[in-house]
């Protein structure tokens, strides 16, 4: 039984980037420090994942760290669309987190590329009088627009592909599989 979890693999997948087990090593140690850091700040920190892609991360991630007293409020940004592949610009999809004067907030998100999600929330939270507002991604592309966009905290920095798996989708699809991973090009019909 166990091993149908242990297994990395998916008929549609051509190579796994991020096993499963370093996902939830590194989850880890990525709570661990952010606990750290926000010692201070102990009831006043918000975590705010961004839908859909940071579900799986954000789940694991807050599990990760239960010794902070932390609010979770979701946001909603949209820049891939169906079967797109390539970033369309980001734009807000519903309301943003409420009553963030004071608090120090956290963006978590799935992986950034070419930055704006992060660009744009950063902006709209400090304009809201956030206290701090610091971001913290599962990956990152090694392309330019990435690594030169503000990010506190980073899991994974990994090949310019387009991934799926552990929350990222292809057409809504393949967010529930445990790993990061490139799609065969049978698959992105
Ligand atoms: P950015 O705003 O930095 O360009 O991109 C962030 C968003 O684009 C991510 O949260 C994710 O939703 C989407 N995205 C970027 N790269 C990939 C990728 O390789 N695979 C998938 N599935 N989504 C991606
Ligand atoms: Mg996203």
């Amino acid at each position: 039984m166990d091993d149908a979890f242990t297994s990395d693999t998916h008929q549609d997948i051509g190579r796994v980037l991020v096993s499963s087990t370093a996902i939830a090593r590194r989850v880890v140690e990525l709570a661990q420090q952010v606990g750290d850091d926000y010692a201070h700040a102990d009831g006043r920190l918000t975590v705010v994942p961004v839908m859909t892609g940071s579900l799986l991360f954000a789940a694991d991630f807050v599990r990760a760290l239960p010794q902070r007293r932390l609010r979770i409020q979701l946001t909603t940004v949209s820049s891939y669309g169906g079967k797109n592949t390539a970033s369309r610009g980001s734009t807000l999809a519903g309301a943003l987190p409420k009553h963030l004067e004071g608090h120090h907030v956290l963006i978590l998100d799935d992986i950034l590329d070419s930055g704006g999600t992060l660009r744009l929330l950063r902006s709209e939270f400090e304009s809201r009088g956030a206290a701090s507002v610091r971001a913290c991604v599962l990956l990152r592309k090694k392309i330019p627009s990435a690594m030169s966009t503000p990010c506190e905290y980073c899991g994974f920095d990994i090949d310019d592909e387009f991934v799926v798996g552990y929350g990222l989708d292809y057409d809504d699809l393949y967010r529930n599989l445990p790993f990061v991973g490139t799609l065969k090009p049978e698959a992105r019909a």
